[in-house]
């Protein structure tokens, strides 16, 4: 058997599935309720040895927030989960499992979700974006994740859409996730990034604007990466997508706005189908694709 977890700063979610990919059980709970990263791996071991029905688990994936050593399965110090730095997440929880156990970038993980099990099935060639607080991304090449030298390719939070913009976070100055993330639009406006939404929605004309430039940075985004990767499907997910009547239409004018990117070989956009459950479904196919 398999098994898929998600670690996020606010939920952990684990799935477990037949040797196929096929989903059979799955659970979850409160991340801070579990504390340290050796009471996370306790707790996922005892769920999955509860729901495993006398069969084996033999490999599992942990998809968590970057930056990761993806080669030694250590988290190195992920923001939003405050004390967990140089975490051997990997080797912790094969030691509670004796499973093989990958530790993989989430946004990859819900990418490749999106890519066997959501709105990217039957295609080869598929960027999936996350846009939420922040942004990020999971690249899919010739049917495969791709995650580069160093795994940490798809990066598309961190791509300089203006260099004298604000500073981002990661050092740089005027990144996509600076000019369009959640945060940063809370930021500047002193108000949630859901609330800036609602007020858009119900017509606010600054609300509006706000959202729309940000929308129009996103869809600059969308050009470059077509211009990079010739994708044929852009997947988003993420909590500004539950605005996706909001955004959609300036992201899909920006991309037609290229002169230079011709309707022919103009990547779809379509809105990411399987909502939190990504990154446990990828992590899950990672799983099954490194048994
Ligand atoms: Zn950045």
């Amino acid at each position: 058997m398999l098994a898929g977890i998600d670690l996020g700063g606010t939920q952990v979610r684990v799935a477990l599935a037949r040797s196929d990919g096929r989903l059979i059980a799955s659970f979850k709970t409160k991340t801070p309720l579990l504390r340290t990263p050796e009471r996370m791996v306790e707790w996922a071991a005892e769920e999955i040895e509860r729901h495993r029905r006398r069969e084996k688990v033999t490999s599992i994936t942990i998809a968590a927030p970057g930056p990761i050593d993806i080669k030694k399965g250590v988290l190195v110090n992920p923001p939003n989960l405050p004390g967990w730095r140089n975490v051997p997440l990997a080797d912790l929880l094969r030691r509670a499992t004796g499973a093989r156990v990958h530790v993989a970038n989430d946004a990859d993980m819900a990418g490749l979700g999106e890519f066997h099990r959501g709105a990217g099935q039957g295609t080869r060639n598929m960027v999936y974006i996350t846009w939420s607080t922040g942004v990020g991304g999971g690249l899919i090449i010739d049917g495969k994740l791709h995650r580069g030298a160093h795994g940490t390719a798809g990066e598309v939070g961190h791509m300089i859409i203006d260099p004298d913009g604000p500073l981002d976070n990661c050092g740089q100055r005027g990144c996509l996730e600076a000019m369009a993330g959640g945060a940063s639009l809370a930021r500047e406006t002193g108000h949630p990034a859901s609330e800036l939404f609602k007020a858009a929605a119900s017509g606010d004309a600054h609300a509006r604007e706000v959202v729309e430039r940000a929308a129009r940075y996103m869809g600059l985004a969308l050009i470059s990466l077509t211009n990079a990767l010739d994708p044929e499907l852009f997947v988003m997910g993420g909590g500004v997508t539950r605005s996706w009547g909001l955004v959609q239409p300036t992201m899909l004018d920006t991309l037609k706005s290229s002169p230079f990117i011709k309707p022919g070989r103009r990547p779809r956009l379509l809105r990411a189908r399987l909502g939190d459950r990504a990154g446990q479904v990828g992590a899950v196919e990672w799983a099954r694709i490194n048994q």
